[in-house]
């Protein structure tokens, strides 16, 4: 009987350890977290309304989590508001499926006339080239500007011009190197991705999904906690206690934490940061260690301001603005879009987004640049009623030249140990869809070939 180990219980811990026992009803399975349970995905309750310290709605484009939720009887509710961009000063929808990803890519590169002019351009990607430049050859310095930098600076916390292509894109990338042009190269992965989907659930994806931006009612701290349940309902063995060492080799290793050892595992699932996981590895492998603790990351803060719905009530998901419009913070999200708490309390709730090294400023400071940049798009003289900030300082990891490098001799320094696997946000570019892949794809390498 297999003996499975998986440390980190975020989203790519939990859908391993669901995968995993979904291919195995006979493996035994153990998920390791640390008190702070489900990771970045976590809900607050403040005020009578929730509150997503982390992820604010999921962004899901295959349907490895919705295969779950179906299984669990769970609902999603889809987001359907648009989300608008602030260009030259102006408040504007953005193209449709800006906020998406298609196929596990964003796809408002095939949406909006920039788009149609540049689909059946070729591109060749060199080396190290970055987001900004790959649209501005392709679509223009307008198009780069205005949705290359609001996107970057939304989703991935980061400038359009420190964001590399062939990290946040992997498969474009290597798609348009061969030689496609853009449409092609859409066409290609799409392709893919089907053979991913019918190799993966075959005829067993009887239910009908959507790709798109969900959100759960109840809290998505709440989902995951059911998720755990389901789990622990199935036979999988949860500990909450840190993991500060793995000894052993060949599909036969042990884990320590400061208090209890635990063992023999057969295969051991890192679904953890780069940066939690180098300690680790100290004593067993200290190159592979090096490497890990070598990344920097991406700093995200959010801050949440509750205003009287008749001082202060917009339309839409929210707004995102280009560097261009000198902002501090990269837009907001209108939580009203797909909260229905604000309601009852007849509260109009912002989430605004506000990346970078802020650790100098207080909470106070933070809330005060959003009412000043509130000001200034909307006009707004009315302070909040209430406020509240959540910082994330290892957000998400730079995406930058050296990040397909490193990930690639990662994964090498870590084959050396048979049986372990990495997973997680630090090595999948950071997009929920690809971690959810590629959680699924490692349950399915280690406990089964098909459904
Ligand atoms: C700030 C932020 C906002 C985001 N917003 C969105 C969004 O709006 N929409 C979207 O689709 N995606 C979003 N993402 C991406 C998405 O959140 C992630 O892809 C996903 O939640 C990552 O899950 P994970 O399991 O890889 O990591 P994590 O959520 O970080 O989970 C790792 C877990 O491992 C535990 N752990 C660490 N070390 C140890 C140890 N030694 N022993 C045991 N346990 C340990 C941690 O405590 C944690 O519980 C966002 C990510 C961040 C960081």
């Amino acid at each position: 009987m297999k003996n499975i180990a998986i440390i980190g219980s975020g989203l790519s811990g939990l859908t391993t350890a669901w995968y995993a026992r979904h291919f195995d009803p006979e493996a035994n399975i153990t998920v390791f977290g640390t008190d702070h349970k489900s990771g970045h995905i976590a809900t607050e309750i403040h005020e009578n309304v929730k509150l997503e310290k982390g992820p604010g709605f999921l962004l899901l484009e295959n349907p490895v989590l919705h295969f779950i939720l179906h299984q669990m009887g769970i609902k999603l509710s889809p987001i359907k508001e648009k989300i608008y961009v602030l260009k030259d000063g102006y408040y504007n929808k953005a193209p449709s499926g800006f906020m998406e990803f298609e196929n596990g890519r964003f796809s408002f590169l095939s949406g909006g006339l920039a788009s149609l002019m540049g689909m059946k351009k070729k591109f060749t990607p060199r080396e190290g080239v970055s987001f900004f430049d790959f649209l501005k050859s392709t679509y223009g310095l307008t198009y780069a500007e205005t949705f290359g930098s609001v996107f970057a600076r939304s989703v991935l916390f980061c400038e359009a011009e420190n964001l590399n292509f062939q990290a946040a894109w992997p498969g474009f990338y290597e798609a348009v190197k061969k030689g496609l042009n853009l449409k092609q190269a859409l066409a290609f992965l799409q392709t893919e991705d089907q053979k991913f989907l019918d190799t993966a659930f075959g005829d067993t994806l009887k239910f009908s999904y959507q790709p798109g931006l969900y959100y759960y009612n109840d809290g998505l701290g709440k989902l995951m906690e059911l998720l755990v349940e389901n789990l622990k309902s199935r036979n999988v063995h949860f500990e909450f206690s840190r993991i500060s060492e793995i000894n052993g080799h060949n599909n036969d290793y042990h884990l320590n934490t400061k208090k209890n050892k635990y063992g023999s595992f057969n295969n051991v699932v890192f679904a953890i940061a780069a940066r939690d996981q180098a300690p680790l590895w100290k004593s067993h492998q200290k190159e592979l260690s090096q490497k890990l603790g070598e990344p920097g990351y991406r700093q995200v803060s959010y801050v949440y301001s509750a205003y009287n719905i008749k001082d202060f009530n917009r339309a839409g998901l929210g707004f995102f603005a280009s560097r261009k419009e000198k902002l501090t913070i990269s837009g907001s999200y209108f939580v009203n879009a797909y909260s229905k708490d604000t309601e009852k309390e007849n509260v109009f709730l912002t989430r605004s987004v506000i990346p970078g090294d802020l650790s100098l400023f207080n909470d106070q400071e933070l809330t005060a640049i959003q009412i000043e940049n509130f000001e200034k798009v909307f006009g707004l003289k009315s302070a909040p009623l209430w406020s509240r900030v959540y910082r994330h300082e290892f957000a998400a990891p730079l995406l930058d030249k050296n990040y397909v490098p490193w990930v690639k001799s990662l994964r090498e320094l870590a084959a050396y140990n048979k049986g372990i696997e990495l997973t997680g946000k630090d090595f999948c570019g950071g997009d929920m869809s690809a971690v959810l892949q590629d959680a699924f794809n490692i349950a399915h390498r280690l406990c089964k070939t098909t459904l």
